[in-house]
C-alpha cells in the first residue's frame, strides 16, 4: 500500500492523466507525468513533469527512480523502452499494453478466451484485401493494426471495387465486417492486485464520426440483457492479463448477443460520468488499485445520468452550462480547439 505523499508516475499527458492526477491528489499522492508533448494538460495539475520522448530510456529510468508506482493513461506507449522500469512498479502491466496496441493480437487473444469479435482478417499486404473481403464480406471497415484511436486510421468499404487503390500501411491493417448492432456499450471494471473485481454500470454510448459523443444511463433493455455476458468476458480478459487497475471493453449489442469491439487498458471516456455519477469514480479506483488501497464502491448514485463530450470547434457557452444546477462542467485546459479534439465534457446526474 502506498503511503500518503508517495509519487505515482503516469505515462501520458492528456486529459485522462489530468483526471487521474486530480483523483490521486485527493488521496494524498503526488503525480509525476511523463509525456513527449511540452503542453501536457496533465502536467498542469501534477507535482512533477518529465517532458521526454517515449524512446528516451535514460529519461524513463530517471523518471522511474523518482516514482513509487507507475501507470499509464495512453495505450500506445512504445513497449520496448519500458523495460527500464522494474516490472513490479508498472500497473497495469506490459502484457496489457502489448495486446491492446495491435488490433489483430487483441482479437486473437479475445477469441482464445471465448469472446466474439466482429468477423475479421489481418491485411498486411495490398493483395490480402480482396481475399479478406471475399472471406469476411462487405460492407466492412479497414483499420490500421496500430496507433488508431477515435476513428482515426479507419476506412469504410461499402463494396469490393472501393478497395482499388487502397495502399496498405507497412504496419499492417485488419479488415472487419461491419457489425449490424442495436447500440454500443462499454464494460468498465477495476481489478485490485489481490484479484477483486468491481464493475460500473454500463452506459449506452453514442459515437459521431468514430468519436464518443455521448454516454447515458439507463441504457436500453438490450444492454441489461447482454451486460452479464460482456462482464464475464471483460473479467476473463483482466484475469488472463493479471491486470491491476481500470480496464475498458467496448461492445456492440447485436441480436446475436454482445460482440467485442475493442479494449482500452486504461480509464475511458465512457466512464467520465463516474466522477459525479458513481460513489467512486473510475479515476479514483484506478489510483486505489495502483496504490494497493481497498477499492471503492462503484454503484451509481442516480438512475439517470448523461455525459456529453465537448468536441473542439464547437463554441462553448460556459455561462449556460454553469447556470444548469444539474450540470458538472469539466474543461481540460487545452488552448487550441482543433476539429475533433476533446476539450471537455459535461455530466448531468439525476
Ligand atoms: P473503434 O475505434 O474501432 O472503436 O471504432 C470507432 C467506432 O466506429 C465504433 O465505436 C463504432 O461506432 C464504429 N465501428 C468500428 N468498428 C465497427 C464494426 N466492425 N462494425 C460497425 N461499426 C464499427
Amino acid at each position: 500500500m502506498l503511503s500518503a505523499g508517495a509519487t505515482i508516475g503516469i505515462l501520458g499527458g492528456g486529459q485522462l492523466g489530468r483526471m487521474l492526477a486530480m483523483a490521486a491528489a485527493r488521496l494524498g499522492y503526488r503525480c509525476h507525468i511523463y509525456a513527449p508533448e511540452a503542453d501536457s494538460v496533465a502536467a498542469e495539475v501534477a507535482a512533477a513533469f518529465t517532458n521526454a520522448a517515449w524512446q528516451d530510456r535514460d529519461a524513463l529510468a530517471t523518471f522511474a527512480k523518482a516514482c513509487d508506482a507507475i501507470t499509464y493513461e495512453f495505450e500506445n506507449v512504445p513497449v520496448d523502452p519500458l523495460s527500464v522500469i522494474p516490472e513490479t512498479m508498472l500497473a497495469p502491466g506490459i502484457k496489457a499494453l502489448e495486446i491492446a496496441q495491435d488490433r489483430v493480437s487483441e482479437k486473437r487473444f479475445v477469441e482464445e478466451i471465448g469472446g466474439r469479435p466482429a468477423p475479421y482478417m489481418a491485411v498486411d499486404h495490398s493483395g490480402d484485401l480482396t481475399s479478406a473481403m471475399a472471406r469476411v464480406g462487405t460492407p466492412g471497415i479497414l483499420k490500421t493494426r496500430r496507433d488508431g484511436y477515435d476513428g482515426k486510421g479507419q476506412w469504410a468499404i461499402a463494396s469490393e471495387h472501393e478497395a482499388d487503390g487502397i495502399r496498405i500501411p507497412d504496419t499492417g491493417t485488419v479488415y472487419e465486417g461491419r457489425v449490424s448492432f442495436d447500440c454500443e456499450f462499454s464494460v468498465i471494471l477495476v481489478r485490485a492486485s489481490h484479484g477483486e473485481v468491481r464493475f460500473w454500470d454500463s452506459t449506452l454510448n453514442t459515437h459521431e464520426g468514430g468519436v464518443l459523443a455521448h454516454s447515458e444511463l439507463p441504457a436500453p433493455a438490450i444492454v441489461s440483457e447482454q451486460v452479464e455476458e460482456a462482464r464475464a468476458l471483460a473479467q476473463k480478459i483482466a484475469e488472463a492479463l493479471g491486470y491491476v487497475g481500470v480496464l475498458t471493453c467496448e461492445f456492440f449489442a447485436t441480436k446475436q448477443g454482445p460482440v467485442f469491439n475493442e479494449m482500452a487498458p486504461r480509464v475511458h471516456n465512457s466512464g467520465h460520468w463516474t466522477i459525479e455519477g458513481a460513489v467512486t469514480s473510475q479515476f479514483e479506483n484506478h489510483i486505489r488499485a495502483v496504490a494497493g488501497l481497498p477499492l471503492g464502491d462503484t454503484a451509481s448514485v442516480a438512475d439517470k445520468m448523461v455525459m456529453d463530450n465537448l468536441i473542439g470547434g464547437e463554441a462553448l457557452d460556459m455561462a449556460r452550462h454553469l447556470a444548469d444546477p444539474a450540470a458538472h462542467l469539466h474543461l481540460y485546459g487545452k488552448a487550441e480547439a482543433r476539429d475533433g479534439r476533446k476539450m471537455g465534457h459535461i455530466t448531468r446526474v439525476g
